[in-house]
């Protein structure tokens, strides 16, 4: 069983992926490779001046795959949840997980299919976002939810964070303490 499976690899699900992996925690990552990410030159992605959508969703994945994390190339259908854990669904066969993190950006199918509450989104082009919390929690327990599909602006520098963000409060519940990830410059 993993600790952590994360549904997308674009900038939110795959910095959370860096930190779960990390930290320590089995981590797996399940992407449909539908990133609109591929699509962007960013000129506005702080500490990465003019780099190619592509090259940042690359680089998020090999920085993951290094401190441990697996990816899968599938389409999530479903979570449902079990006794003492949670059952990801694709298209071909299934996960068991402790926890889930929803980062599929633009698409709302997998969280309306598994039952989370979503509501209208609010940031331009964005018709549904799962209504989550500030911490990232969802309407499911242990299903928590990061970047776009979390109702955040639809920037790199932004998504990236959330996933940071919702991954560090993913951690800190598993660890029963606040957790922080800091590695220092050797001089
Ligand atoms: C043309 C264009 C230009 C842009 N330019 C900029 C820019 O200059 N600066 C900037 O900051 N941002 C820009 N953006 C926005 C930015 O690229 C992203 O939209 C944003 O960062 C989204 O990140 P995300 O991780 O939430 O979603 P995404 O990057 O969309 O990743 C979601 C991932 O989830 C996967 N997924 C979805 N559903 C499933 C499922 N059921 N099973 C498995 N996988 C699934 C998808 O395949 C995808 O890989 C641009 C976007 C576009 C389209």
């Amino acid at each position: 069983m993993y600790d952590v499976v994360i549904i997308g690899a674009g900038p939110a699900g795959s910095s959370a992926a860096i930190f779960t992996s990390k930290a320590g925690k089995k981590t797996l990552v399940i992407d449909s490779d539908q990133s609109v990410t591929r699509r962007a030159w960013l000129d506005n992605h702080y500490g990465a001046p003019g780099i190619s959508g592509p090259d940042l969703v690359e680089t998020g994945k090999r920085q993951a795959i290094k401190f441990g994390a697996e990816y899968v190339q599938a389409k999530a259908t479903k979570v449902v949840a079990g006794e003492g854990s949670l059952t990801v669904e694709t298209e071909n066969g299934s996960y068991e997980a402790g926890h889930v993190i929803v980062a599929t950006g633009m698409f709302a199918d997998f969280a309306e299919a598994s039952g989370i509450r979503t509501k209208p989104g609010t940031e331009p082009r964005i018709k549904t976002i799962v209504d989550a919390t500030s911490e990232g929690r969802t309407s499911l327990a242990n299903v928590w939810a990061a970047g776009t599909i979390a109702g955040v602006s639809m920037h790199t520098i932004i998504t990236a964070g959330d996933g940071a963000k919702v991954a560090i409060n993913l951690i800190s519940e598993l660890n029963g303490t606040r957790y922080v990830d800091h590695d220092v410059l050797k001089s």
